[in-house]
């Protein structure tokens, strides 16, 4: 049962108020109105960005900021996949980069300590 009350005054008011006719203080909806949402939504969204984003959508109305905490905790999940997935690409392509240098580098060292030993050989011979 929705009961809204003056919450300066404490008397019981009508639904359509939105003034206080006792005290005539602006009536706040603290009571059914008021909603309640945690940064546990935002937790939820992002380790169930799936969960967080379908309750996005689901509570866009009704519960809007509810909604919107566990969108955000989907979105942070999911800028967190994109700069996973941009450190993997900038990864790769330095590996790429650097990789090839360091294997050029390692071959002509190679080469060069087996010439080493082909001579090292000849002067056994
Ligand atoms: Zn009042």
């Amino acid at each position: 049962m929705k009961v809204k009350y003056c919450s300066y005054c404490g008397k019981d008011l009508k639904d359509s108020v939105n003034f206080c006719p006792y005290c005539g203080r602006e009536v706040t909806y603290s009571g059914a109105k008021k909603e309640k949402a945690s940064i546990g939504w935002i937790i939820l969204g992002f380790f169930f960005p799936l969960v967080g984003l379908i309750l996005f959508l689901v509570w866009l109305k009704e519960r809007p900021l509810a909604s919107k905490y566990a969108g955000f905790g989907a979105l942070i999940k999911f800028l967190f996949y994109i700069y996973m997935i941009i450190i993997m690409i900038l990864f790769v392509i330095s590996e790429l980069i650097f990789g090839v240098d360091k294997a050029i580098n390692h071959n002509t060292k190679d080469d060069f300590n087996h010439q080493q030993e082909v001579y090292g050989e000849d002067d056994w011979s």
